[in-house]
């Protein structure tokens, strides 16, 4: 049984999603909370999972509110992340599901909670920014969800009802929450982990298989 969902547009999380670069992020994450804050790797794994989806300067500050050595983490995380996120490389199938989509003629946006200088870098490249008619990243005050969705549409005027948000993250369904469809990946959650959070909609195993899901309106 295959979900098909009419859409005009797609928006894609970039890390986890797009990119095969959660390995990478959890294990500079949680040595981070382990350095500052004195916590167990178990417990910094588990911190980190719970928020992952979010701006890391979000996780640290929901993990260790108002916590004095918040500012300095935060810059240390940016820092190793900007050193080596450019090797980091897309999923198999990423690539091929992008010209699936063109030729559907179904518009591709990627909104992420990665900076947008460093995301805009990194498909430039790799020679595929031509596949997506936006990409909008992290800056404090313009987020992934709300703010670019709103964004989105007001900028290119598509009614978010036209619209799947596609995510690897629990947060990333949170987020598409009132706004539009979602389709969620699995990897760091199961589709029982969807499923216990809300989402009775389409989970898929890889990002290769959106495509078949998705049909232009
Ligand atoms: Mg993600």
């Amino acid at each position: 049984m295959t979900d098909l969902l009419r859409c005009k547009a797609v928006i894609f999380d970039f890390d986890g999603t797009l990119a095969d670069s959660m390995p990478f992020l959890e294990m500079i994450g949680v040595q981070i909370f382990m350095k500052y804050y004195g916590v167990t790797k178990e417990d910094a794994i588990q911190r980190y999972r719970s928020t992952t989806g979010l701006p890391y300067e979000h996780q640290i500050e929901m993990n260790f509110p108002n916590n004095g050595k918040n500012k300095d983490a935060t810059e240390e995380f940016e820092h190793l992340k900007i050193e080596r996120i450019f090797e980091q490389e897309l999923f198999p199938e990423t690539e091929k599901a992008l010209k699936e989509l063109e030729s559907k003629k179904i518009d591709v946006f990627v909104s992420s909670s990665t900076f947008q200088p460093t995301i805009i870098k990194y498909f430039e490249k790799r020679g595929l920014s031509h596949h997506f008619k936006e990409i909008l990243g992290y800056r404090p005050g313009f987020e992934k969800g709300a703010d670019h969705f709103n964004h989105i549409s007001d900028e290119h005027q598509i009614s978010m009802k036209d619209v799947v948000f596609v995510g690897d993250s629990l947060k990333d369904f949170e987020r598409s929450q009132g706004f539009c469809r979602f389709i969620g990946i699995t990897g760091i959650f199961s589709q029982e982990d969807y499923r216990n959070k809300g989402h009775s909609g389409c989970v898929v195993n890889s990002i290769g298989e959106v495509p078949r899901h998705l049909e232009a309106v």
